[in-house]
């Protein structure tokens, strides 16, 4: 799938196990959002360069979190193509262990898989460990790195969870999800910050939101979300 944002620019949604990860090219070159599920290395690579793109030429890999499904290929990626990687401060660590607990689930159902998750199976899921290059607190322009995009904290999911705001979409890892309806996503570590975290984001001026797991999402249906769960 193909998405342009404008003549421009591209939006490539690329399904690396049971999320996407997103490539995002611009007149000025090009980068990755996410990295997906381990073992998706290839089919990432195959795809950036089946578009007659150069690996090497991959401007930054930016992890929203460092959850298995969204850095399982991190360090992969990063050794084929040279790319630096942005990360918040607060996902280093476990960027660096290679594995996370099960997060809190923010449903009955979530929270029985959560509870037997962290019992089971503490050091839930394993990825290769990776080094960041470039690590933020509250926001980072990747202006310096040659693309127009902006990166902002939005923890709630997990304590450094953050999102790529490229033009008027937003690429929002785990923030939310548009699956079966849902929007509020099942696993979020403290709901109280992603709550904050969704209200900053209504405030941007976006048009779409772009979930790791589902498809994209208009504002007005976030919005929608939002105010249920406001009340
Ligand atoms: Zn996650």
């Amino acid at each position: 799938m193909l998405i342009f944002t404008s003549e421009m620019n591209k939006v490539i949604p690329i399904r690396a196990g049971v999320g996407n990860c997103y490539l995002i090219i611009h007149p000025d070159g090009y980068f990755l959002v996410d990295t997906g599920c381990p073992g998706y290395g290839e089919k990432i690579i195959k795809s950036i360069t089946s578009r007659g793109l150069n690996i090497k030429e991959l401007q930054f890999i930016f992890l929203t979190h460092t959850h298995y499904d969204h850095a399982g290929n991190t360090r992969f990626l990063k050794e084929v193509s040279g790319a630096p990687l942005i990360v918040h401060n607060s996902e280093a660590g476990l960027l660096k262990n290679g594995w996370h607990e099960v997060p809190y689930g923010t449903n009955p159902v979530f929270k029985i898989i959560s509870m037997l998750g962290r019992k089971f199976s503490p050091s839930h899921a394993r990825f290769e460990s990776a080094e960041p290059d470039v690590l933020f607190n509250n926001h980072f322009s990747t202006i310096e790195l040659g693309a127009p995009a902006t990166i902002v904290h939005t923890s709630g999911h997990t304590l450094g969870s953050s999102t790529l705001i490229f033009g008027k979409h937003a690429f929002v890892g785990d923030c939310m999800v548009n699956v079966a309806g849902w929007i509020w996503p099942p696993f979020a570590n403290d709901e109280t910050e992603l709550l904050k975290s969704w209200k900053l984001l209504a405030e941007m001026e976006v048009d779409l939101f772009y979930p790791a797991h589902g498809k994209r999402l208009k504002k007005t249906l976030f919005l929608e979300a939002l105010s249920k769960k406001t009340g």
